[in-house]
């Protein structure tokens, strides 16, 4: 049987990691500043991580969810004390689109309504509603194309006022920062105008938290920084440092009936174990304040290139906005320098690196991109 090749592939084989460095099949050493698309949070092989999943794995790895899981109970505790999200249920299941996906449906079933508010660039997933919600025509299939959702421009307040005076909207789903759409920063005042208009029309505010939460821009999600609590938060990617878990996290406004929600893998006892391990990590090492100061300086530094367009982002999600002439940079760094980072389109360089990135690590990436720009 053939492999169905899902993306573009490097020729690289990368076998082994630790912390923000990975190994090819033969020794040699690469930067990681990609994580596998902002997966890795906490490192490669992070020891207490390694060890917590291999604990469990001794003990029980799956039985069925028709049981008490302790370890769920633990990780909604621990979870919600990290993102001083205290008042908030924890829905768990395994990935990015299965976060959206029930975040979405369960918005309309709670104010009955049908019309979904999403932007311009977004990128929510490929489940159904979460790839109706995503402004990328190319994967939405036939069955998947609904005109229940309304795309807006970007951070247009005016836009959003009057989607919600022309529709019986039930929900509004936003990235704190566009990730897939190229690092752009949700600006503070849209963010509360969001928070405004679903109060006055009884609509819930969705805060797609996959690839900008956890931790990654220095507040535990990204939407913090507008100082306004969403109804839902979804997340993915960082939580499980590679291990697959998602989750949402629901408004005590919100209270799903029994029933309502439901999964086979989500929340079984290997993932719980893992994303406990990784919140440990982040609030034993500090991680979120090293995301800040790092984060912080990788910017500030970026920013001196006169060759660069833009750099935006927050923390450790960074993007590098370059004009066309140096359309190479990435596979530069890639080939000529061992320095994995992810890509935007049209041309922009994005950093998404583990959470414990190093001063030295970033200092490392800047002499490269010193020389490739060059
Ligand atoms: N939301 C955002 C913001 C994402 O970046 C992604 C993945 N790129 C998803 C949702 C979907 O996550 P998954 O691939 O785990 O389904």
């Amino acid at each position: 049987m053939k492999l169905f090749d899902v993306y573009p592939i490097n020729p690289i084989n990368i076998v082994k990691g630790h912390g923000s460095l990975v190994f090819d099949e033969n020794g040699q050493e690469y930067l990681d500043l990609y994580g596998g698309h902002a997966v890795i949070s906490i490192g490669h092989t992070n020891p207490h991580y390694v060890k917590r999943i291999e604990d469990q794995l001794h003990q029980i790895g799956f039985y069925s969810n028709s049981i008490e899981i302790p370890l769920q109970k633990q990780l909604a505790e621990k979870l919600g004390k990290v993102s001083g999200k205290e008042d908030y249920q924890l829905f768990l299941i395994n990935s990015g689109a299965e976060a959206n996906e029930n975040a979405l449906k369960l918005a309309s079933f709670y104010n009955g309504k049908k019309k979904i508010i999403a932007f311009k660039k977004s990128f929510h997933g490929r489940t159904s509603l979460a790839v109706a919600a995503t402004d990328n025509p190319k994967i939405v299939a036939p069955v998947n194309e609904t005109d229940n959702v309304i795309f807006l421009p970007w951070c247009d307040e005016q836009a959003l006022e009057l989607a919600f005076h022309q529709h019986e909207v039930s929900s509004v789903i936003i990235e704190g920062i566009q990730g897939v759409g190229g690092i752009q920063v949700a600006s503070e005042s849209f963010l509360q105008k969001i928070r405004t208009l679903c109060d006055e029309h009884n609509a819930v505010f969705i805060a797609d938290s996959v690839q900008c939460g956890y931790g990654r821009t220095g507040k535990f999600f990204s939407h913090d920084f507008a100082g306004v609590d969403a109804d839902i938060y979804t997340m993915a990617k960082g939580m499980g440092n590679g291990f697959p878990i998602g989750g949402i996290i629901i408004s005590p406004k919100i209270q799903p009936a029994y029933g309502m929600l439901g999964t086979t893998f989500g929340g079984n006892h290997l993932a719980c174990a893992a994303a406990l391990a990784v919140l440990e990590v982040i609030e034993q090492e500090n991680l979120m304040q090293n995301a800040a100061e790092v984060g912080g300086y990788l910017i500030g530094e970026l920013k001196k290139f006169d060759k660069v367009k833009e750099v935006r982002g927050r923390g450790l999600m960074i993007g590098i906005d370059l004009p066309e002439e140096l359309a190479n940079a990435k596979k530069d760094l890639l080939f000529k320098h061992h320095i994995f980072t992810g890509e935007a389109k049209p041309n922009v360089i994005r950093l998404l690196p583990a959470l414990n990135l190093t001063k030295a690590h970033a200092d490392r990436f800047l002499e490269a991109f010193k020389t490739v720009i060059q």
